[in-house]
């Protein structure tokens, strides 16, 4: 593709039409699904408001009831992070989870902070680019692979740049690597220009003098092939300097920025984090210890 368009205004639908007929719940009124708990929010006294994504409907929210009453059966099924099965009931404003069954628990998402941080912006950036009620296995295999990674590798950083450009890719966005999206021709193995607006990676001459277009190492552009190209069990063996992490983290995020055309709470937050590990005298990638 030639450029990166803009956010077309369906992306957040408001809401959803009302169901006839919802307020009696029968048999065919129940549906099950997988999902993944991408967010959550207190409803009344003992409810949960919970964002979920689902390979067959997409991104839907769930009501969850009387989940935050200590004797609640359904509680532990609905953490954050959490794989789980549902049976859901049809609702007149939102779906109802009556039943639900853990997978896949992560724990260590909820339990390291670090872990919890790069959860946490996977799941945001799943939310804004995720539409509702719309099928997408393939979208829906890459974000649980991408949490069993975070639950599991030591570099998380590289579990997370992979995930974002297959979600790019998945969206719609796949950015180019291999040919300059201007004047077409082969990128050279040189300094190249990266610019989120024209969609990728641009030769020297078309980036040079484009606004908005920044310097892309060499190096940057070799992993970025890579990570496009390869699957994960290759990608997981590639041990990266700090300075070529930072590089593709900014490289990414400015595409990321520019498709969303908004700023990312948790990018913000993981900002904080390293800002408070650095001042405690622990590098950048300390939290991911050896495994
Ligand atoms: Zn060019």
């Amino acid at each position: 593709m030639g450029s990166l368009p803009a956010l077309p205004p369906s992306r957040e639908r408001a809401g959803r039409e009302p169901r006839e007929g919802t307020t009696n719940v029968g048999r065919d009124r129940l549906y099950r699904t997988e999902a993944i708990v991408l967010k959550r929010s207190d409803m009344g006294e003992a409810d949960r408001l919970l964002t979920v994504y689902t390979p067959g409907r997409g991104k839907l929210r769930l009501l969850a009831k009387g989940v935050r009453k200590i004797a609640s059966r359904k509680a532990g099924h609905v953490e954050l992070f959490l794989h789980a099965e549902f049976q859901v009931a049809q609702g007149h404003t939102w779906d109802i989870v009556t039943q639900a069954e853990t997978l896949h628990a992560f724990r260590a998402l909820r339990e390291d902070l670090w872990r919890t941080g790069y959860a946490s912006y996977c799941a945001e950036l799943l939310d804004r680019f995720a539409e509702e009620e719309e099928e997408n296995r393939p979208l829906f295999d890459l974000a649980l692979a991408t949490l069993k990674r975070l639950d599991q590798e030591s570099d998380l950083a590289l579990v997370v740049r992979y995930f974002e450009l297959h979600l790019l890719a998945l969206a719609g966005y796949q950015p180019e690597l291999f040919h300059c999206p201007v004047c077409r021709n082969l990128l050279q193995p040189v300094v190249n220009y990266w610019a989120p607006a024209e969609g990728g990676a641009l030769c020297p001459r078309d980036g040079e003098s484009r606004a908005g277009a920044e310097p892309l190492s060499l190096n940057a552009l070799k992993v970025l092939r890579f990570l496009q190209t390869r699957e994960w069990e290759t990608c997981r063996r590639l041990s990266l300097s700090k300075g070529l992490h930072a590089e593709l983290e900014s490289t990414l995020q400015r595409t990321i920025v520019y498709v969303l055309e908004r700023n990312l709470k948790s990018v913000a937050f993981l900002h904080t984090l390293r800002r408070q590990l650095a001042a405690l005298g622990n590098g950048y990638q300390s939290a991911a210890r050896a495994a």
